[in-house]
């Protein structure tokens, strides 16, 4: 088997609650929030909520290297007010560091926002916003560099999501991730999740064979495969390239599950995490067995 398959499950009541709630569900893969995503801060992680986290992922049989968690959505790594962005970095370290206590080698998280108003849909890109843009991404790859360097001797991995560009955040474009990628010190500890949402919002049709594989191949050349580590598998309800960042279940969206049956074939998705994301969880364990379904 190549597939790992799982959600994006609760850990409500402790970390430890997460393996169970996947195994609940069938899954081999899951992400959680390893803190409340709505808080700057946590308690440090409990000994024995650590060790009660290892006995459960041992039953559910779910490797590390098959979890994601995601990073709280208050951070901006890319923030334009130095207090503000200085919080962020001070919480992603420590977000990072929760993930190597609980063993885990990857951190996934959106890159940033310039958080300059953006235009009406109907208006093209001022110079401002094309400068705004430049900028952060800089200033997120600043963070990155920041971040490893304080966590040096970790191999937890900085996962940086692509987005689907509603308002200001960054990461909508190919382009953009291998910006930060090339402006890395230390390549061995980043990688990209791809959310299939995010990629068909932001303009990157995958929905016939055609338009699958172009898109994969211009995300090959521009950024490279090698850092592929992990996906976000889901449908989604606003339009091509709608800049809309708005889920939906499988095969009840605009995306289809054609295109989620090129991803089950793929081999390029081989032995990492594939979450879902999608609205309704009381259907996760129908769409992870049609998953694996597509995969044989
Ligand atoms: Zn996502
Ligand atoms: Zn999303």
């Amino acid at each position: 088997m190549s597939k790992f398959i799982g959600a994006h499950v609760s850990a409500s009541g402790g970390v430890d609650n997460a393996p169970l709630n996947a195994m609940k569900i069938g899954a081999k893969a899951f992400a959680l929030f390893t803190k409340n995503q709505r808080q700057w801060v946590a308690k440090p992680l409990e000994t024995k909520t650590i060790d009660a986290f290892h006995r459960n992922l041992e039953a559910s049989g779910i490797l590390p290297k098959h979890i994601l968690p995601h990073d709280s959505y208050l951070i901006n790594l890319g923030h334009p007010e130095v207090e503000k962005l200085e919080k962020s970095r001070d919480a992603f370290v420590d977000e990072l560091e929760r993930c190597r206590i609980l063993g885990l080698d990857r951190l996934n998280f959106h890159p940033g926002s310039h958080l300059v108003k953006v235009p009406k849909k109907d208006i093209l890109y001022s110079d401002k916003i094309m400068d705004a843009e430049l900028a952060c991404l800089d200033v997120i790859a600043e963070s990155l560099n920041r971040m490893i360097d304080e966590t040096e001797g970790s191999d937890v991995k900085l996962v940086i999501e692509n987005t689907a560009g509603q308002g200001s955040n960054l990461g909508y474009k190919f382009e953009h991730l291998a910006h930060i990628i090339d402006k890395v010190e230390d390549k061995s500890r980043v990688g990209v999740c791809i959310d299939t949402c995010h990629m068909f919002t932001a303009g990157y049709d995958i929905r016939t064979r055609e338009t699958y594989d172009a898109t994969w191949k211009a995300f090959d050349s521009m950024v490279g495969r090698q850092y592929l580590m992990g996906m976000h598998i889901n449908d989604s309800k606003p339009k091509l390239g709608s800049r809309v960042d708005r889920h939906h279940s499988l095969g009840q969206g605009e995306i289809g599950w054609d295109t989620f049956g090129f991803i089950m074939k793929d081999k390029g998705m081989d032995d990492i995490p594939l979450v879902l994301e999608t609205i309704d969880e009381s259907i996760w364990s129908e769409e992870i067995r049609a998953l694996y379904a597509l995969a044989k």
